[in-house]
């Protein structure tokens, strides 16, 4: 899919000065369950390019944004998903700035309040979720189904709407699609605009040899990328969870390995499909459960007591050939449970023959999806690759040609 959709520097920036900007970011960031704090700010970070834009041009800033899923009134009083931790971090990124939480995000006086507001100040709302659940403890889903109602309120507090959260995009929900759909004025920010840009070179006209790399748990969330990304792909490497469904597909022992009956067929279709650009497996570090001490196992020497945790050696040599020569390499999954040490040698193995491709060959590198972001993280050879995208299914959606209807809605260019 390929967006012309109009941007926020299209906006002639004398027509921001003294409006109410109503800002949609992502600051859906993990929250370290131990210590209460941000474990990985990136998701901030890079919506603030968008911010310090609006502020210097003397916008006042209503911004909004989601953290993780409410589904129950304790979750709601507990605090433990409330925007003002982004809130205390943007205070000391944005120093200088006046920023105002606001603990009701549906408050009839939040009308009054932006009007009232400074230019160069901000007022974040609490998460958009909150609204999901209503004060009888009622599973509403206001946010999450887009009630007309609540996105007509949210545009009534601006006269300009930017969408900047491409994590958010593949959604309909009433903070993105709800507002756009009830105002004049939209626009995509700077991040939306990079990410496209960048997830646009991958798929369309990319430089020969393309690489793709699946992995991950289930291949049914990733089998419409597979599908699309096949067709111009010229080798699609297979590891983790999804590739014991492969193996099995072709009569072989996989002892008790991640296996969903339901995707044999897709397995099948694919095989039969992309007969000459899947590359499966040949060996992998085994397990009786991710507990228990490694052993190594053949492809056609399955041990039946054991499961596949990550691959194997032979696998990664072999892998590793063919990410050398790549000129475009787009990966989502990783290729093992990287999240325990002993079964993520494969995963950060791939970040490093991606890093070294970017490097040598001149290869343009994309990573999608947020656990192999964070591998890439891990391994710290993040750095290297041209893209690494902040949408997980975001941009697993755009790789399999869907529709974001957050972006689709935003007004075309002219
Ligand atoms: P991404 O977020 O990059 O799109 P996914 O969410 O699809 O990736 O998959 C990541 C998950 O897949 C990780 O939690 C990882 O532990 C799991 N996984 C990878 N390999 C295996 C395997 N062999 N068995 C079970 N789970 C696996
Ligand atoms: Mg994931």
């Amino acid at each position: 899919m390929i967006y012309n959709k109009k941007k926020l520097r299209d906006i002639n920036p004398k027509d921001i000065e003294n409006k109410r900007v109503i800002l949609r970011c992502d600051f859906n960031v993990p929250i370290d369950v131990n210590t209460g704090k941000i474990s990985d700010t990136k998701r901030i970070d890079s919506a603030l390019e968008t911010i310090k834009y609006l502020i210097n041009n003397k916008a006042k800033i209503i911004l909004l944004s989601h953290l993780g899923r409410i589904k129950s009134i304790e979750e709601k009083n507990s605090n433990k998903k409330s925007l003002k931790i982004v809130y205390e971090y943007l205070k000391n990124k944005l120093i200088g700035v006046n920023i105002s939480f606001e603990n009701n995000n549906t408050s009839n006086d939040l009308v009054e309040k932006s009007n009232k507001m400074e230019p160069r100040s901000i007022m974040l709302l609490e998460n958009t979720r909150y609204c999901d659940v209503n004060e009888n403890g009622e599973l509403v889903k206001d946010e999450s189904k887009n009630n007309p109602d609540l996105g007509k309120f949210w545009a009534s507090l601006g006269d300009i709407f930017v969408n900047d959260a491409f994590g958010t995009s593949h959604r309909s929900h009433a903070s993105n699609v709800g507002i756009a759909k009830n105002i004049k004025n939209s626009v995509i920010g700077f991040l939306i605009e990079k990410e496209l840009k960048k997830l646009q070179i991958a798929i369309n006209n990319p430089k020969a040899p393309v690489v793709a790399i699946f992995g991950g748990a289930k291949i049914a969330d990733k089998v419409d990328s597979i599908k699309f990304i096949g067709k111009f792909a010229d080798k699609i490497l297979i590891g983790g969870g999804m590739s014991y469904g492969f193996l099995k597909a072709q009569g072989y022992e996989i002892g008790t390995s991640l296996f969903f009956p339901e995707s044999e067929e897709i397995n099948k279709q694919l095989l039969e499909e992309y007969k000459d650009k899947i590359v499966l497996p040949v060996d992998f570090i085994c397990a009786k459960d991710v507990e228990s001490k490694p052993i190594k196992c053949k492809y056609n020497g399955f041990n039946k007591n054991v499961g596949g945790f990550d691959i194997g050696p032979k696998t990664i040599k072999m892998f590793k050939k063919i990410i050398k020569n790549a000129k475009t390499i787009i990966w989502n999954g990783p290729v093992g449970v990287f999240e325990y040490d002993k079964f993520r040698k494969g995963t950060l193995k791939i970040t490093k023959f991606i890093a070294s491709a970017t490097i040598k060959n001149n290869c343009y590198s994309l990573i999608g999806g947020g656990d192999s972001a964070a591998a890439a993280q891990i391994s710290g050879f993040d750095k290297f690759i041209s893209h690494i995208s902040t949408g997980g299914g975001a941009s697993l959606d755009f790789l399999s040609d869907k529709t974001l209807p957050g972006i689709e809605v935003i007004s075309n260019a002219e």
